[in-house]
């Protein structure tokens, strides 16, 4: 297997650092550069970065220059991760990709473009062609893929196998999410401490909208949204790492809750043939113990990387209700751009 270079920006950011641990031993990824504001560019990145990481900052990139987020300055990588706050990722992830740089972001800026992959490579890897579509540049060697919003995640992993057997005909979804969410420092300790916070703003338009275009279907170049009505509440708990999910679905053909059950339990993601370095083995695991999933017990399953999900019962709304839960920073972020990264690959989209 080749070796990649890869670059970073928004690499001293909360999920810039996730890229950095993930990254640390990967088989296939080589961190050659970092960048970030204006602020950090010119400081090594032991002295631009506040690190957050439970795990000590890799020696491989404490002597690394930070740059600041310019394609010029990026010449020597194969393509970038961008961690980058959401103010300046249009222009920065624009530029990257039109200088024939592939940029792989967290951002939400690009997320419902109609010729950018929203991707999650367990629901639908074949928008990835989508790829073929973008104009940045005339030989198509810049492009974007973005990984879907932190709830999204888990939300349409856990909808997959509900979809494809029966249906879905309407879901409601509230989110307890945990404060890791909002970067570095992010919340106040005097808001969230003993407390939830019902309210995050901008959250609830994306959870509404990125499982309809996740669990829509491409055909001539477009996707074509998935069609239900999604009520979505958003809110803040003292939880440090694990987005918690209470969903109640509405199904298309009539299912007993048994065969709802093994459906869930039997799904099979489409990639687990592909032997993908940061695939989980069971990217979706339904506990029966009806205490779990529990953030603090479970967010760091497969390596962050697996949705759980638990309490599935008969709805007296609807037809089906039952928690979700998965790693925000990890399976939410980084760790899901890393892993449609290295779909990227197996599909000679990056070589
Ligand atoms: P963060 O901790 O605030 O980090 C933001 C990063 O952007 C920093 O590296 C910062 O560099 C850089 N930046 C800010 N202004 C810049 C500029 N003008 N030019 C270049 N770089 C600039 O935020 P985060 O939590 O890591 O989130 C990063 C992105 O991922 C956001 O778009 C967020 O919405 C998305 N996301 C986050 C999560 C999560 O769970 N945290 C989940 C999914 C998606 P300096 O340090 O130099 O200021």
């Amino acid at each position: 297997m080749t070796s990649f270079r890869v670059g970073i920006l928004g690499a001293t950011g909360a999920v810039g650092q996730k890229f950095i641990r993930i990254l640390e031993n990967h088989p296939w990824f080589q961190i050659t550069t970092l960048g970030a504001s204006k602020r950090s560019a010119g400081k090594l990145y032991a002295e631009a970065a506040n690190w957050i990481e439970s795990s000590p900052m890799p020696e491989k990139v404490k002597e690394l220059e930070v740059l600041e987020c310019k394609s010029e300055l990026f010449s020597d990588v194969d393509f970038v991760f961008s961690g980058l706050d959401s103010s300046v990722a249009t222009e920065i992830e624009g530029d990257f990709a039109s200088a024939g740089i592939p940029v792989i972001s967290n951002a939400k800026n690009y997320r419902t473009d109609p010729t950018v992959p929203l991707l999650i490579p367990e629901v639908n890897p074949d928008h990835i062609d989508l790829i073929h579509e973008q104009r940045f540049t005339k030989d198509g060697s810049g492009w974007i893929v973005t990984n879907p919003n932190c709830v999204a995640v888990p939300l349409t992993t856990s909808l997959k196998p509900l979809q494809d057997a029966f249906g879905i005909s309407s879901l409601v979804v509230t989110s307890m999410q945990a404060i890791s969410g909002a970067g570095y420092p992010g919340v106040p300790s005097l808001d969230i401490m003993g407390n939830v916070i019902p309210f995050i703003g901008g959250e609830e338009s994306k959870i509404r909208q990125e499982p309809l275009k996740l669990l829509g279907t491409l055909s001539d170049g477009a996707v074509r949204y998935a069609d239900f009505p999604v009520e979505a509440t958003a809110t803040r708990v003292p939880v440090i790492n694990g987005h918690l999910l209470s969903i109640t679905v509405g199904l298309k053909k009539n299912a007993e809750l048994e065969l709802i059950r093994e459906t869930m339990e039997n799904w099979k993601s489409p990639i687990h043939d592909l032997d993908l370095p940061s695939a989980p083995e069971f990217p979706l695991k339904v506990h029966a113990d009806p205490r779990y999933p529990q953030p603090r017990l479970h967010a760091d399953s497969e390596g962050g990387m697996q949705t759980a999900i638990g309490r599935i019962r008969t709805a007296h709304v609807l037809d089906v209700s039952y928690i979700a839960m998965a790693h925000n920073t990890v399976r939410g972020a980084a760790g899901g751009a890393v892993l449609n990264a290295e779909l990227l690959v197996r599909k000679g989209f990056l070589k």
